[in-house]
């Protein structure tokens, strides 16, 4: 029997990881820094992602998606990562958290009306964490109260990715906090619906580009028709979704590493001290394949879990392995792509310290690194021999 290394890619998805790098290379990288220091991303190039389908990739055709896979998607995620992991986070959003959970939970009117805004121009938002809500979301406070044929919506959201962008938000709500878990409701909120604003921009360490902000929900009416999935099963919607989204920050946390990792190894051919290129030295060698060795562990981890949603085998311990070392691999590498630059990694003037900036995030957001060794965790003990 062929068994296939996992990083092989098929034809099929290797033009479509060099048709994003090129697009990377050529149209984002030129703007990177400027978007990290005005802290804004491109609207002109947010226009180019829907133009070349990166806000649909897994969409069925007939609602103007690419009709990909979802292997596809981290694909797309690794690639935009590699030249901006704000780049990378605004698609991963879109396609992991928002479309996926239009796709696996959303009524056949509901797919039919969203989906085709969502991949040819509307962004999405996912806003599940409040301030007293993060590691323990479930304790949301947020609030839906049956009215007539819509709900009002009261309470506060924290920390929503692309907020700014968005026109279409998945929200978390709960109709009864008495119910606990049980009472956890998914709505599909537009910007437009009454009661809607947003709050606070969060100014960041990193991902600087990609948006962070308080959604404010003040007696906010959503038709009865926008809850997604049924009464009392947001819980499930997102642990679900959150279980795919967490592929894809290992996507994005793979993608960034190799992006530092690159540039300090041209870095180390160029670079001449003591009338040597630094590549010559062992020390400077023993680094780079030390970090090149463990970037290809965490990307064979987070090919794993992306291949094994697709087949439709259980993949929930595989993801949160993939994000908890992707994670890891991707502060370590950054971290020392500064070292092997020297001075110069330390300024601005080189895209290294950027890289390290954007990968502290790996570790926090859809779930702490804590959370995904929670995860782990369950499933080595409840395993019996
Ligand atoms: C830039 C950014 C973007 C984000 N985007 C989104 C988004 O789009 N949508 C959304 O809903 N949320 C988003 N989040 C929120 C994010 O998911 C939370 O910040 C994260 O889940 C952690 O929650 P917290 O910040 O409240 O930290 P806490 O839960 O307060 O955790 C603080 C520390 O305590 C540890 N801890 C907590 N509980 C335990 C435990 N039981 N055992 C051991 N350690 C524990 C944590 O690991 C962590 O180290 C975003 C956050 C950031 C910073």
């Amino acid at each position: 029997m062929l068994i296939n290394p996992l990083t092989q890619l098929t034809e099929e998805e290797e033009m479509f990881r060099d048709a994003i790098r090129i697009f990377s290379e050529d149209k984002i990288k030129p703007l990177t820094q400027k978007m990290d220091e005005e802290e804004t991303f491109d609207s002109d190039l947010l226009k180019q992602f829907f133009k070349i389908n990166l806000m649909g990739i897994q969409i069925p055709e007939q609602w103007g998606g690419a009709g990909g896979s979802f292997f596809m998607s981290i694909l797309a995620v690794e690639e935009l990562s590699r030249v901006d992991p704000s780049a990378g986070v605004i698609v991963d959003v879109q396609n992991t958290l928002v479309n996926n959970a239009l796709l696996n939970w959303g009524t056949k009117k509901q797919k039919s009306q969203y989906l085709p805004q969502l991949s040819s121009h509307k962004v999405g938002a996912y806003a599940l964490s409040e301030s007293g809500a993060g590691s323990d979301a479930f304790a949301l406070k947020t609030i839906a109260t049956a009215d007539g044929n819509s709900f009002l919506l009261n309470g506060q959201k924290l920390w929503t990715t692309n907020a700014l962008e968005a026109d279409i938000f998945v929200v978390f709500a709960t109709v009864d906090p008495n119910l606990g878990h049980r009472g956890i409701t998914a709505f599909l909120v537009e910007k437009s619906f009454p009661g809607f604003s947003l709050g606070k921009k969060e100014i960041k360490l990193g991902i600087r580009a990609s948006s962070t902000c308080e959604v404010i929900l003040n007696d906010c009416r959503v038709p009865n028709e926008n809850v997604l999935g049924e009464i009392g099963n947001g819980y499930k919607v997102s642990i679900e979704t959150l279980n795919e989204g967490r592929i894809g920050i290992a996507g994005q946390m793979i993608g960034l590493a190799d992006g530092a990792l690159h540039f300090a190894i041209q870095y180390s051919r160029e670079r001449k001290q003591f009338d040597q290129s630094l590549s010559n030295f062992q020390a400077i060698r023993f680094q780079l394949a030390e970090l090149s060795t463990q970037l290809e562990a965490a990307r064979l981890l987070t090919y794993n879990a992306a291949r094994m949603k697709d087949v439709g085998k259980p993949f929930i311990r595989e993801a949160a392995m993939a994000k908890y070392f992707a994670s890891q691999v991707a502060e370590k590498i950054t971290s020392q792509a500064i070292e092997i630059l020297g001075g110069y990694g330390y300024t601005r003037d080189y895209p290294v310290e950027k890289y390290f900036r954007d990968s502290k995030i790996g570790k926090i957001y859809e779930g702490t690194s804590f959370m995904q060794l929670e995860t782990i965790s369950k499933f080595i003990l409840s395993k019996k021999d």
